[in-house]
């Protein structure tokens, strides 16, 4: 049987008693045209994010690949989910709860 443990509060998940919710969250660096100056170029779009990450990765190029995209994948248990629903960009006004020091 496949053991599951909640990623924010590290408890286990048994999947016969509880939901397991899983949230996938993908981050990308959006590279916006200016309006007006480029207007039939998907094409030049692509090549100009192409040409920035080829620059980019010159030497760097795991550290600043996680600038530019991201997908991460994390287990929550039912408890973890609501706090998370009720708060997916971490702000700060809820760090009162949930969170600990350590
Ligand atoms: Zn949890």
């Amino acid at each position: 049987m496949i053991h599951y443990s909640c990623d924010r509060c590290k408890c286990e998940i048994n999947p016969d008693e509880e939901l397991r919710y899983s949230v996938q969250v993908e981050i990308k660096a959006v590279f916006d045209t200016p309006a007006g100056i480029v207007d039939d170029a998907d094409t030049d779009h692509l090549l100009e994010l192409h040409e920035i990450l080829e620059r980019l990765g010159d030497d760097e190029s795991d550290a600043i690949g996680e600038d530019v995209y991201q997908r991460r994948r994390y287990d929550l248990c039912s408890g973890c989910f609501r706090q998370y629903q009720k708060n997916p960009l971490g702000r700060e006004s809820s760090l009162s709860f949930g969170f600990s020091d350590n």
